[in-house]
């Protein structure tokens, strides 16, 4: 094995955290850039998507990747989870039927009681029995009647709110209700930051931005240019490691590589429900994308704070948002609207003029949601899509060069695949040895939960978002053996 490889990492959000974490707990010495004043801090993450459940159109093997994905990701960062589940919701004026779900449901079913028999430890999601239930509208008429409760845990607690508040005659029945559980960025950012900050082996960089890369003689690796506190220094790295979210073509346009990906725009919506005291779990309506009555998906956080995606083009999605690399550049240019957004901030009017669609959206199903303000600037950013294929959701690396690895995840959930393909070529190339690969109990940290809820607080403020938001509803779901 070589020692003293020196790896660069461009980007700090979960995908580069993720890799420096993992490569530093391998004794490989890592630098960790990124431009921001701290790591974590790109486009939302907000659910887990253990099953894909979300999306419809996809295949179901990318629900079953996503799943075993999911399990991975859930045992690295439990802390940053809501162990709360989700309710799939189909409105009437969806053309699809809620029986077409069911299929897959016990596929997936299947699937994860297969990992856990593989694997103990993979039983995250409570018992395989209990991944999903069916309620009639039958059911949920005798729900309505119960008295909700403060902390629930199980299927039946979890729904009272929900059939307290729909609207019966707006949904085509059954619902469901499925362990989807949530993914909470402040809380992810902590983790990855406490763990980055305990590494004697990863230097991290904020404020830092990589403003050119040169390839050195073939097969010695990379010159990486930077710019910190208005200085320029220029560092050689036996591997890089391109981990710039929607702005990876910057750095392969510096290296004149060319690969075709997407960018895609898109905002969820910070609202407060002031009569709301109780716990709910996600709920989506679907529908269809881009059109007016796309899908509504309803995120809980504690105390009455909601967060609201409208799969519209006047709420999450924006016209023109969505484009694609030129023959010339393997960046996609975003117009320079999305470019402010992102890099310096939002008009207020349009703050509250796209919450406030975003709250009517859900009102259509939930009519008590009423009493509700917006409560903050929304969570937005700009996702990178490798390929053409605008609904991907499965991605993690691709490589160019021996010593060139570009990170293109498109859901959090994909880190641990794509850290293993990165770790496959460091075999390789005898950056490590061969039982580095598909390792996973050494990554797994104790963290403490009330730590990072104190770090979690502090990035909400700094980032201007409620604090609330620094927590999960509440553990009462989370499996025993976590
Ligand atoms: C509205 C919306 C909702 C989403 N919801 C979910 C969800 O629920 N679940 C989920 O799993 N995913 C979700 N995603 C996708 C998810 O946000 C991305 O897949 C994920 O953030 C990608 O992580 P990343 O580390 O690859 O990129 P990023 O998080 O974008 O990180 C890249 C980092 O690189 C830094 N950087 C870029 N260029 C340079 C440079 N030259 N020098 C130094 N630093 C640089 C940037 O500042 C940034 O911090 C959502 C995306 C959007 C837009």
């Amino acid at each position: 094995m070589k020692n003293n490889i020196k790896v660069a990492v461009i980007g700090g959000g979960v995908a580069g955290s993720s890799i420096s974490i993992y490569l530093g707990k391998l004794g490989i010495d890592v630098s960790l850039f990124e431009k921001n004043d701290s790591i974590v801090s790109g486009p939302p993450i907000c659910h887990l998507h253990a099953g894909g459940n979300l999306y419809r159109e996809i295949s179901d093997e990318s629900c079953m990747t996503l799943l075993k994905e999911s399990i991975d990701l859930l045992k690295f960062y439990p802390e940053a989870i809501d162990y709360r589940p989700t309710v799939l919701a189909v409105p009437k004026s969806d053309k699809g039927d809620p029986k077409d779900l069911f299929n897959r449901l016990e596929l997936l079913q299947k699937e994860y009681s297969r990992l856990i028999d593989e694997d103990s430890t993979n039983e995250v999601l409570c018992s395989a029995k209990e991944y999903f239930k069916i309620y009639s509208k039958e059911e949920l008429e005798e729900l309505k009647d119960k008295v909700e409760v403060n902390s629930p845990s199980t299927f039946n607690e979890w729904m009272i709110p929900v059939a307290k508040n729909i609207d019966f005659d707006k949904l085509k029945f059954p619902l469901i209700m499925v362990q989807e559980y949530g993914l909470n960025i402040f809380r992810l950012s902590a983790s990855a930051s406490i763990m980055i900050n305990k590494s004697k082996n990863i230097n991290l960089f904020t404020n830092t931005e990589v403003i050119n890369v040169l390839e050195n003689n073939e097969n010695s690796g990379y010159n990486v240019e930077y710019k910190k506190d208005y200085q320029n220094k220029i560092e050689h790295f036996d591997y890089l490691i391109n981990a710039a979210g929607f702005r990876t073509g910057m750095i392969d346009d510096m290296l004149k590589f060319k690969v075709n990906r997407l960018v895609e725009f898109k905002s969820a919506y910070v609202t407060k429900w002031h009569s709301c005291l109780k716990m709910w779990p996600e709920v989506i309506f679907f529908g269809q994308r881009g059109t007016p009555t796309g899908m509504a998906q309803f995120t809980p956080y504690p105390n009455g704070y909601f967060q609201i995606h409208g799969m519209t083009e006047d709420i999450t999605l924006f016209k023109n948002g969505l484009v694609k690399n030129t023959p010339n550049s393997s960046q996609p240019k975003l117009s320079k609207e999305f470019i402010e957004k992102i890099d310096k901030s939002w008009d207020n009017f349009e703050i509250e003029l796209r919450t406030k669609r975003a709250i009517a959206h859900i009102k259509q199903y939930i009519p008590s949601f009423k009493n509700v303000e917006v409560s903050s600037k929304p969570l937005y950013g700009a996702q990178q899509i490798p390929g053409d294929e605008a609904s991907l959701r499965t991605a993690d690396v691709s490589f160019e060069k021996e010593r060139y690895a570009r990170c293109e995840i498109v859901k959090a959930s994909s880190i641990l695949t794509m850290i293993d393909e990165i770790v496959k070529k460091f075999v390789k190339l005898g950056f490590l040895e061969s039982d580095s690969y598909g390792k996973r109990k050494f990554l797994y940290e104790n963290l403490n939960g009330d730590l990072i809820s104190k770090d979690a607080v502090i990035l909400c403020e700094d980032r201007g978002y409620p604090t609330d938001m620094a927590y999960t509803n509440n553990s009462s779901n989370r499996c025993n053996n976590l």
